[in-house]
């Protein structure tokens, strides 16, 4: 684990005491082993950050170890890209895997383990389709039936898992299943399939394999073959825990001498354990999806601009919003670990984002909807380096100089031709302070043909200036300013929510989470910003004074053409609408 992430992120939740007992009383030599199992067919959303945060808190905090592990056991849906892109953002996220494995490494492992299943008469070849294979499943209310090809004989089973394996038959032809009790209340123990025929390449073994086992069965055996001593999963996968826990009573995978060369091939040094999984709720927020399957759609039907928009709740949109990981990271701590499932508002991550933000992004001057402001007391080839402090509270962020001249930009917003009550910023006649300069009487105002304000005039009290008699008198408004002559054009990316209603899954109203989408969650704007402004690193975060925290963009900003993604508004808006 980085520095950065040795916060505890797991807190004291019901997990953490149960790792806590099994330490204190030896179990598993006394040893932590987590792993964070994403299948790459998707980029990682906040939800799996939860589980992140979670597995590697855990090992941080008990001297353990995290592996990463990809469960790439379906072929059809996953890509390389996804695997580039998982490790980059655990990486972001700040946390570092003692080990990073494939359960594909594992294919000979697993296929050893099923002949043993065979051989101990635990497992068997079926040749029911897929929809025979429902039929005889029965229901939550009625027993299944045992499938006709249940009782072959060692020899045939073995014979045919090999010739499967060979490739001698047709995808869905065949399946292995457990032998367990097709008439256990938990359909899950209905002699489930552990392998099925799928010719198809796969993006790490190619066509090595014509046969891939399923999910419930690969999971505990790379969690033995890995020495993991705590598996951590949601909720969902309570009701599989008996078949988890079943696979590995047969296999006695620690035991299992032969399986010592093809670990030593997948990498694995460590010794097999005897894993146990614990279940915790998901993490769910408002306003938002985070499926893969429907983020996945919202990419491909071009409803955002791919994975990492800064609309998407996946690590690389947020990260490209300008969420700092720690805030990530303070926010899963925050809501903490446990067994019921509940949604936490979106705006209480965004509290997390703007409490990392106000300690560490320098503040900055820019205008997003300028209007002229010319002070006609200051001279036109007036030039003035004005220093400014780079953070209100924390002096290490040191000063800068801040260009100052006859024309300004200030934000249209701050002028009111017909103030409405308790308008206290720029009026006609009215006075108003320019942050850093003085106070400033509007004296005229410019008017287009259409009758709109195009330039305000003011004059400059030369009496309130820095360091003179007058600088400390008080006026109702500050408002800030960009001087024209010096600002940087920068094109500005304004975003809100994705979603217009708080539960886009919902489906009660007939509709669904496409349905809800807010087609203006993005909008361009070109703003005017200092040039101190325009020399932010790549992802460096900088406060906007008065408008919100930005972010220099990862990809498009350049000093010359600078471009700012807003990551959060300076206050929550949406708790007032
Ligand atoms: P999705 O439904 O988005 O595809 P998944 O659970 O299928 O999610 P995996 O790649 O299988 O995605 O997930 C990797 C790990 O992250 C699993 O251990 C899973 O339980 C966990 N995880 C996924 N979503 C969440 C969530 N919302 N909260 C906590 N953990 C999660
Ligand atoms: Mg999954």
């Amino acid at each position: 684990m980085t520095d950065a992430a040795s916060a505890p992120a797991a807190g004291h939740s019901f997990i953490h005491q149960i790792v806590a007992a099994d330490v204190a009383a030896g179990k598993q030599g006394g040893a932590v082993k987590t792993r964070f199992p994403p299948e790459p067919n998707g980029y990682l959303h906040l939800g799996h950050a939860k589980s992140i945060c979670l597995n590697f808190g855990i090992a941080g905090e008990f001297s353990g170890t995290c592996n990463l592990r990809f469960d790439d056991t379906n072929p059809a849906k996953e890509d390389v890209e996804y695997v580039d892109a998982i490790q980059a953002d655990v990486r972001w996220l700040g946390f570092e895997w003692s080990a990073l494995h494939h359960a594909s490494d594992y294919f000979e492992i697993l296929y050893l383990c099923a002949e043993k299943l065979i051989r101990d008469g635990k497992a068997f070849v079926c040749d029911l389709s897929a929809e025979e294979v429902r039929e005889y499943r029965g229901t939550l209310t009625e027993p299944g039936r045992n499938s006709p090809w249940r009782d072959r004989s060692v020899e045939e089973n073995l014979d045919l898992f090999r010739r499967m394996r060979a490739g001698e038959f047709a995808d869905g032809a065949r399946t292995l299943r457990a032998k367990i009790d097709m008439a256990s209340g938990n359909i899950n123990l209905r002699d489930p399939a552990i392998y099925r025929i799928r010719k198809v390449s796969h993006q790490n073994t190619g066509d090595a394999w014509p046969i891939y086992p399923m999910y419930d069965y690969a999971h505990c055996v790379s969690d033995a073959v890995e020495g993991i001593t705590h598996s951590l999963c949601t909720l969902e996968f309570e009701d599989h825990r008996p078949l988890y826990d079943w696979c590995l009573d047969q296999l006695d995978v620690p035991n299992m001498a032969e399986l010592a060369e093809p670990m030593r091939r997948a990498g694995l040094t460590g010794r097999a354990s005897r894993p146990q999984q614990i279940e915790f709720a998901r993490g769910n927020l408002d306003y938002t999806v985070m499926s893969k399957r429907k983020l996945m759609a919202l990419v491909s039907e071009k409803l955002v601009d791919g994975w990492d928009d800064p609309r998407m709740p996946t690590l690389a949109g947020v990260r490209r919003r300008g969420f700092p990981a720690a805030a990530i990271r303070a926010f899963w701590d925050r809501a903490g670990v446990t067994k019921q499932n509940s949604v936490i508002e979106f705006s209480v991550l965004e509290g997390c984002v703007r409490d990392v933000l106000d300690a560490s992004a320098p503040r900055r001057m820019a205008v997003l909807d300028p209007l002229k402001l010319v002070i006609d007391n200051v001279d036109a080839a007036h030039e003035e380096a004005i220093e400014f402090s780079n953070h209100p509270k924390n002096p290490d962020f040191g000063t800068r100089k801040v260009p100052f001249s006859r024309e300004l930009w200030i934000e249209r917003e701050d002028f009111a031709e017909v103030p409405p009550k308790g308008f206290h910023r720029l009026v006609p006649g009215g006075e108003v302070r320019l942050r850093g300069v003085g106070i400033v009487r509007c004296t005229d105002l410019v008017k287009d043909a259409d009758g709109h304000v195009v330039e305000v005039h003011c004059t400059l009290d030369a009496e309130t200036r820095h360091g003179m008699p007058g600088a400390d008198r008080k006026v109702k408004g500050t408002i800030h300013w960009v001087s024209a002559k010096h600002a940087v054009a920068a094109e500005t990316r304004l975003y809100e929510r994705l979603f217009t209603c708080a539960d886009p899954d919902d489906t009660s109203d007939g509709k669904t989470y496409a349905d809800h989408i807010n087609r203006d969650a993005k909008r361009v704007v070109q703003a005017w910003i200092e040039p101190a402004a325009a020399e932010t690193a790549r992802e460096g975060n900088v406060q906007f004074e008065r408008l919100g925290y930005f972010v220099a963009d990862r990809l498009d900003h350049t000093p010359e053409k600078p471009v700012f993604n807003r990551t959060v508004t300076l206050r929550d808006s949406y708790a007032k609408r």
